[in-house]
């Protein structure tokens, strides 16, 4: 279904201006090597481009408060170089550049929810799954997937919105913002313990929300199997019985074996068959209405391979 239609991409230069400073994981290099090879692969122009644009106030404050909106702005323009938690460094444009981001998702998304386009992948940074409604966190300034979420909601009258995060690390501001809120149904893989310390499998929602999260925490050294089992036996049946309007995933590619920041064992070609079954979901659910968007991934090979898999399944 839809594979007539054109695949959207983002990939774009702006996004290597966002400067974090020497020795840094989450530097602008990840993307510059993304890029290159999307291109090479010949992949990059079997897409049609989705350009950025700013994310405007009333798409960000969807997912966070105006002061905090407000301090990352300033910060950036005052020349600071750390925000919040010291994991998260800034230069004067990246704000600006945050923005770009949330905002070339929506884009995409705009662009999927009118049937312009089948499905999409936006290869952004920064990333978004860990920051908060109020504070920046890991790498994070503003939280992309719930921006989208929320302006599906809200511009384009989708009811549910289902949202996937592969990336190895728990989307700790993903899963706060949207708790408490039924018609998105929060669900996560991740390696347990690790950063940022929460996605226990009792975490399942607040109040309203309760049942609208679900964590599936993996130890250390869990490979494919156990990354795809978790997808397939727990999270998509879950998903199905939701019957979401448009499937999001938080697809960040560091549960790969290569991944120097955590240690499950995954490898490249586990992407390609997640892939392949989120893509049946959105079929079977919402007419193959599917969107993801770069998290992290910090061995630049195996990003580049688990990225271009990615994009080639979602070509068909
Ligand atoms: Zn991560």
């Amino acid at each position: 279904m839809g594979k007539s239609r054109p695949v959207g991409l983002v990939l774009d230069p702006l996004f290597e201006r966002h400067d974090t400073g020497p020795g840094h994981p989450e530097h602008a290099g990840r993307l510059l090597h993304l890029r290159e090879s999307l291109t090479a692969s010949g992949l990059a122009d079997r897409c049609t481009r989705v350009e950025p644009r700013p994310a405007d106030d009333a798409d960000l404050g969807r997912a966070h408060r105006a002061d905090y909106i407000a301090q990352v702005e300033r910060a950036c323009l005052a020349g600071e170089r750390q925000l919040d938690s010291m994991d998260t460094a800034i230069c004067a444009e990246s704000a600006v550049i945050a923005r770009q981001a949330a905002g070339a998702l929506g884009n995409l998304c705009d662009q999927v929810a009118r049937g312009e386009l089948s499905r999409g992948f936006a290869a952004v940074r920064p990333p978004g799954h860990h920051a908060e409604a109020n504070l920046a966190m890991g790498f994070c300034l503003f939280n992309n997937v719930v921006v989208a979420a929320r302006r599906l909601q809200a511009e384009h009258g989708i009811e549910r919105v289902f949202i996937l995060d592969w990336d190895v690390h728990h989307g700790n501001g993903t899963q706060h913002i949207l708790e408490d809120d039924p018609s998105v149904l929060y669900a996560s893989v991740h390696q347990w313990p690790l950063y940022p310390g929460t996605g226990a499998a009792s975490e399942r929602g607040v109040g309203a929300g309760e049942g609208a999260t679900l964590n599936c925490p993996l130890p250390p050294g869990a490979d494919s199997e156990a990354f795809l089992s978790a997808i397939g036996d727990t999270i998509l049946p879950a998903a199905r019985n939701f019957d979401p309007g448009f499937v999001l995933v938080s697809a960040g590619f560091d549960a790969h074996r290569a991944d120097p920041l955590a240690a499950l064992e995954v490898e490249t070609e586990a992407y390609g068959e997640a892939t392949r079954l989120l893509l049946e979901l959105a079929d079977d659910c919402c007419d193959g209405r599917f969107v993801s968007v770069l998290e992290g991934g910090y061995d630049l090979d195996a990003l580049a391979a688990s990225t271009q898999l990615h994009l080639e399944t979602l070509l068909g």
